[in-house]
C-alpha cells in the first residue's frame, strides 16, 4: 500500500515538473496564434522589459514575446505604438453596458469597486449578471455602508445590487449616524462576511459618510474580519475631505488597524491635502511588508452627492473655510450652489451628484509623480439611466465628472507633458493594482498587470505621442483617444478605436466561494477573556455613555 501511494506520488512529481517545464519552454513562434500584434514597444513594468517586440496570443494567454516574425488568425500592426497590460481600475462605481465603451476608449480592461461595494449577501448574484455579459473584466468589494442600511435603516430594496443603489438607501441617514449596538454590530458584521464569503474583493468602507455612526472600534472590526480573508479594506477615510492633518489622521487609523492585525489596505483616492505625507507612510510601510496601497485620480476635484456629511455648513463651510459659490457645482446645469440653493435642492434631490472643488491645479502634476501609486478613476455611475445601453452615443450620455472617462489617458498625457518616466506611468495604470491584489491571494491578478509569456492577454495598446483625455467637466463623457486597440482574455474588444460587442471576453476577477463563514461573532465574555477593558456597546464606549441619548451623558 505504502510502496503504491509512493509510486503515485513520484509519478505525479514527474508529471507536475514536466508540466511546468513545458509551461516554461517557449512557444513554437511557427504555430498559428490567435492573435498577432506587430513590432510594438512592448512594456513590462514588473520586469522593466522594454523593446520592439512580436507578440502572439493563443487560447487566451500571452504565448510568445518574440523578435521572429509569427502569423495568427488575426493580426494588429502595432508600430509605433506602446503595447501594454491592460489598464486596470480598481475604483469605479459605474460598472454598466453605458460605460464599458468610455471604459475601453480610455484603456480599461478590468473595472473594480472596490470602495463603496456590493451588498454582501447579494455579492453573487452581482457577477452572476455580468458573466456572458461584459467585454471587460469586472469586480467588486463588500459593502460596509449598505450592511448599515440594511440594519440600521431596514433597506432591503436592492436594485442594483451596488453602489447605484445609494441613491436610495442614502435618502435615510442611520446608515450614516446611527451607532450600533453589540447586536446590530455583529449584524452588520456578519452581512460583511456573507460577501467575503461568496468571494467579495475585500471590504470597501465609505467611513467618512459615515462619521458619527461609525466608531474607531466598528472600523477596527471591520479590518479584522476582512484581514481573517486575508483580503483588503479600500476605505474613503473617516476625514476625507479635509485639512492635511484630518486626512492623514484618516489614513493613520486604517494603517495603525492593518499593522496591528497584519491587514491589507487601500487608501483610496488620497489626492487631498496631506497627500505627500500619505504616500510616504504607504511607502514606508510597505518597506516593512505591509500590503498597503494606494490610488489617486488625476482631478483638482472630487464629485458626491449633494447630501454628503462633510458638505454641511459646519464642515464645508466652517472647519474648512470653503465657500459654496466657488466649490460645489451642479453636474447637469454647471451652475455653482449657494447655501440656500443647496438646501433648496436637497429637498428635491438630496443625492444628486455635484462636482466638488478641492485642491490646487498644481497638485495634479504631483500626484502622477508618486511612485507606486495606482489609478483608481472613481468614475460614478450616470443618472438617469434607464434609457442608457451600450449603443448610447457619446454625447447623450448624462454628464458626470470627467475622470469617469479620461482619468487613465490624462495620466499618460501628464507623464508625458512632465517628463514622467512612461514605464513608471505603465505601471499606475496596471501592474500597481494588480501585484497588491495577487499578493494578497487574488489569482486572477497574479496574472493579469503584466507583459510576459504565460499571464493572460489583457492588452491596451496606446500611442505614447498623443495618447490624451477629452473628457471635461462640462462634457465628462467625451471619449479618450490615442489608445486604437485593446485584448481582454485574448479577445480584441477594440480595434481602430472602435469598442466592439464581445460580450464574452469579460471575466470575473473575485475570490473562490468560501463553504464556511470565518466570522466569530463579538461578546462581552470575548472581551472579558482576551482584553482587559470590556466596552458595553459596538460604539466602543464607556459604560456609563448612552451616545443615543443625551440624557444618558452622566459626567
Ligand atoms: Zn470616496
Ligand atoms: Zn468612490
Amino acid at each position: 500500500m505504502k510502496r503504491t501511494i509512493f509510486a503515485l506520488f513520484i509519478s505525479a512529481f514527474i508529471f507536475t515538473s514536466c508540466q511546468q517545464t513545458a509551461t516554461k519552454k517557449a512557444a513554437d513562434p511557427n504555430q498559428e496564434f490567435d492573435v498577432v500584434i506587430l513590432n510594438g514597444r512592448v512594456m513590462d513594468p514588473e520586469t522593466n522589459f522594454d523593446g520592439i517586440r512580436n507578440v502572439g496570443v493563443k487560447d487566451g494567454k500571452i504565448a510568445i514575446i518574440t523578435e521572429a516574425s509569427i502569423n495568427g488568425k488575426e493580426s494588429i500592426d502595432a508600430k509605433g505604438l506602446v503595447v501594454a497590460p491592460g489598464f486596470i481600475d480598481g475604483h469605479q462605481h459605474g460598472i454598466e453596458p453605458y460605460a464599458y465603451r468610455n471604459m475601453l476608449r480610455d484603456g480599461r480592461t478590468t473595472i473594480m469597486d472596490l470602495e463603496i461595494g456590493a451588498h454582501g449577501p447579494k455579492l453573487d448574484e452581482w457577477y452572476k449578471r455580468r458573466e456572458g455579459n461584459s467585454p471587460i473584466n469586472f469586480g467588486i468589494a463588500v459593502a460596509h455602508e449598505f450592511a448599515r442600511a440594511a440594519v440600521l435603516d431596514g433597506f432591503n430594496d436592492w436594485k442594483y445590487l451596488y453602489t447605484p443603489d445609494a441613491l436610495y438607501t442614502r435618502e435615510k441617514d442611520g446608515w450614516s449616524k446611527t451607532r450600533p449596538t453589540l447586536e446590530q454590530g455583529n449584524e452588520i458584521l456578519s452581512l460583511l462576511d456573507e460577501g467575503l464569503r461568496q468571494g467579495g474583493i475585500g471590504i470597501g468602507s465609505t467611513v467618512g459618510y459615515m462619521r458619527e455612526g461609525v466608531s474607531a472600534r466598528e472600523i477596527f472590526e471591520l479590518q479584522k474580519l476582512s484581514g481573517l480573508y486575508g483580503r483588503q479594506i479600500g476605505m474613503h477615510f473617516r476625514n476625507t475631505p479635509g485639512t492635511d492633518t484630518e486626512e492623514i489622521n484618516g489614513i493613520q487609523e486604517m494603517l495603525s488597524n492593518a499593522a496591528a492585525l497584519d491587514a491589507p489596505a487601500i487608501a483610496c483616492h488620497f489626492n487631498n491635502p496631506g497627500y505627500n505625507m500619505v504616500h510616504e507612510l504607504l511607502v514606508r510601510m510597505r518597506e516593512q511588508g505591509y500590503n498597503v496601497w494606494g490610488e489617486i485620480y488625476p482631478y483638482n476635484a472630487g464629485s458626491t452627492a449633494l447630501n454628503a456629511v462633510f458638505l454641511e455648513p459646519e464642515v464645508w463651510v466652517k472647519a474648512l473655510g470653503n465657500k459654496y459659490e466657488e466649490t460645489v457645482q451642479d453636474v447637469v446645469t454647471l451652475e455653482f450652489y449657494t447655501q440656500e440653493s443647496r438646501e433648496e435642492m436637497l429637498k428635491k434631490d438630496p443625492v444628486r451628484q455635484v462636482i466638488v472643488y478641492k485642491c490646487p491645479e498644481e497638485w495634479v502634476v504631483d500626484w502622477v509623480k508618486l511612485k507606486g501609486v495606482a489609478i483608481g478613476s472613481d468614475g460614478m455611475p450616470l443618472f438617469p439611466d434607464a434609457e442608457l445601453s451600450w449603443d448610447t452615443p457619446y454625447e447623450d450620455l448624462p454628464n458626470t465628472h470627467p475622470r469617469f472617462a479620461g482619468s487613465f489617458a490624462k495620466v499618460l498625457r501628464l507623464a508625458r507633458e512632465n517628463n514622467v518616466p512612461l514605464m513608471q506611468a505603465v505601471a499606475m495604470t496596471s501592474y500597481n493594482y494588480a501585484r497588491p491584489l495577487g499578493e494578497m491571494g487574488l489569482k486572477s491578478m497574479q496574472v493579469r498587470g503584466r507583459m510576459q509569456e504565460g499571464m493572460v492577454a489583457d492588452i491596451t495598446i496606446f500611442n505614447p505621442e498623443t495618447v490624451r483625455d477629452n473628457s471635461t467637466f462640462a462634457h465628462g463623457t467625451k471619449p479618450s483617444t490615442g489608445i486604437p486597440h485593446a485584448l481582454v482574455n485574448g479577445i480584441i474588444v477594440m480595434k481602430d478605436s472602435e469598442p466592439l460587442e464581445e460580450f464574452s471576453a469579460g471575466q470575473p476577477i473575485r475570490f473562490e466561494v468560501q463553504e464556511k463563514s470565518r466570522f466569530v461573532p463579538l461578546s462581552i465574555e470575548g472581551w472579558t477573556q482576551e482584553f482587559y477593558a470590556v466596552p458595553e456597546d459596538f460604539g466602543g464606549g464607556v459604560p456609563c455613555c448612552d451616545f443615543a441619548n443625551e440624557e444618558g451623558h452622566k459626567h
